[in-house]
């Protein structure tokens, strides 16, 4: 376990500070919303979430599918995750500005995929904030074969179904700092411990405990009542199980998905990703034992249990085909 030296970050965030908030006012890059975001506040704390809708990115959510956060403290805002584009990454610093006239000092990514990192281009480019990830996430770029989603493939992709949203401005932004497997960032005397969780949905899945707050941003380890997307390269669904036993042991209060409802019961609140995960590891298993092929078991799994969710269409089959491949190559390693 290797902990990223504190005063790096403390250093880091004393040259945020020295940056004034940039005030509010819609750039001519980011397309106008038609639907404003939907904030809600966890009770009692200065924890507040924009929840995004079901199903995948097009034009009628404009983007808005997944979930993202910030944490108001006295000495300034830590934001956990930057929506799905700069429209929205800028209606989210808006918000900010509603609730705190402190400087952002952290944006953190909980993994790079489009839909949770396209809007911090309007954070690097309206605030002073310090965008902190995992090491992994530095794979996400131009032209890399390697990594889960194509970042150029994505956004040419995304440049059609999301535009005027995503449009030829729209650019991904790499993290500023990255670190290994935990970093701790103390700021208003909250505590923000970031937790390395991955390869699961991702190579780079990291989680946000804050504290004294009990606060938990799970990102899309925890996917509520949704079909998560698990067709990437790096999904390790053996990982993504673990992580969710890290949910539970830490504990929190409140924990905000990467997708669907937050809940005040960490139990419940990882039981549908668990479920799911479960499910469908042990009907390809079962096929890979059998030597049967995968259009077969797929055909042959009883699916009516999730059919009905958001993103079924989208992403079962090619998390099954996924997670055949993954069961085929741990059959290989015994
Ligand atoms: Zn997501």
């Amino acid at each position: 376990m290797k902990l990223r030296p504190a005063p790096l970050l403390a250093a880091l965030a004393a040259i945020a500070l020295t940056q004034a908030p940039t005030r509010a006012e819609t750039p001519a890059a980011y397309a106008p919303l038609t639907r404003p975001l939907d904030i809600q506040q966890v009770p009692g704390k200065p924890v507040y979430y924009s929840i995004g809708n079901p199903g995948v990115p097009g034009s009628a959510n404009e983007g808005n599918t997944s979930n993202a956060g910030y944490v108001v403290t006295d000495d300034g805002v830590v934001v956990f995750d930057a929506l799905g584009t700069p429209s929205l990454g800028f209606a989210l610093l808006t918000d900010i500005r509603a609730h705190s006239d402190k400087p952002v000092r952290f944006v953190v990514a909980s993994h790079y995929h489009a839909d949770h990192i396209y809007g911090l281009q309007a954070f690097k480019d309206h605030s002073p904030a310090v965008i902190v990830a995992q090491d992994r996430a530095t794979e996400y770029r131009d032209n890399d074969e390697t990594q889960d989603e194509r970042a150029a493939q994505r956004l040419d992709q995304r440049r059609g179904a999301l535009y005027p949203w995503v449009n030829k401005d729209t650019r991904v932004v790499p993290p500023d700092i990255t670190f290994d497997d935990r970093a701790t960032l103390m700021v208003g005397g909250k505590r923000f411990s970031l937790i390395y969780a991955g390869p699961a949905h991702s190579g780079s899945d990291i989680m946000m405990m804050v504290e004294p707050d009990g606060v938990l941003f799970a990102g899309d380890i925890v996917q509520n009542s949704r079909i998560p997307f698990m067709n990437g390269d790096d999904v390790d669904t053996a990982q993504w199980l673990r992580a969710l036993d890290t949910v539970l042991k830490l504990e929190p209060s409140y924990v905000i998905p990467g997708h669907g409802k937050p809940s005040a019961a960490a139990k419940e609140a990882i039981t549908f990703t668990r479920d799911y995960i479960t499910y469908v590891r042990a009907a390809m298993g079962k096929a890979v034992e059998n030597w049967t092929d995968f259009d077969t078991a797929y055909r042959d799994t009883d699916w009516s249990k999730y059919k009905e969710f958001p993103a079924f269409d989208a992403n079962n089959r090619g998390n099954a085909y996924r997670i055949y491949i993954e069961l085929e190559g741990a059959q290989f390693k015994k």
